[in-house]
């Protein structure tokens, strides 16, 4: 396949933080593209863009795949690789967030998964590793969509009212 600009796809502008899952679910999306349709276009079995936006099984595109990747999307190999932590750093499983975060900026930010950071720095607040409201896990960030719980519909942003709560109950 040859390495040139692909016009025919629209292009997704990473955000600051924005988690590797986040961005390329934001692509697909903006592409009409599911995972496995993605896998099929670089080539790769159709469950290999699943697993890269599953940030706990850090699973990386290889040097060439960046590259396809980076064609596709007209984002920089440099700017895609600095979505994921290397692989020697811990990470948690399950998917974590910030809602006061999400509140400012509404994505997933690839330090929530730090497995020795269960708090947020900015807001010196734990991180959620579920929804406060009906406790169902977050889905992987690749699938956040529409920025709120996919069980009881809590918008991520509100999430902060009932950790709110739930922290004056505790102390
Ligand atoms: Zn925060
Ligand atoms: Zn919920």
């Amino acid at each position: 396949m040859p390495f040139s600009v692909e016009p025919w796809l629209f292009q997704a502008e990473p955000y600051a933080q924005e988690s590797f899952s986040h961005f390329l679910g934001r692509f697909r999306r903006a592409n009409c593209l599911s995972s496995a349709h993605l896998s099929a276009m670089l080539g790769l079995r159709s469950h290999i863009v699943t697993y890269w936006e599953t940030p706990s099984r850090q699973r990386r595109p290889d040097p060439s795949q960046l590259q396809q990747l980076s064609q596709f999307t007209g984002v920089s190999t440099i700017r895609l690789r600095s979505m994921w932590m290397s692989s020697d750093i811990p990470l948690h499983w399950p998917t974590r967030l910030c809602p006061d975060c999400y509140a400012e900026a509404p994505w997933h930010q690839l330090t929530w998964q730090l497995a020795d950071q269960p708090h947020c720095a900015v807001h010196q607040r734990s991180l959620l590793s579920q929804c406060p409201c009906c406790h169902h896990a977050f889905q992987l960030p690749s699938y956040w969509a529409t920025g709120q719980c996919d069980r009881c519909q809590l918008p991520f942003a509100q999430m902060r009212f009932y950790q709110a709560a739930a922290e004056k109950t505790r102390s």
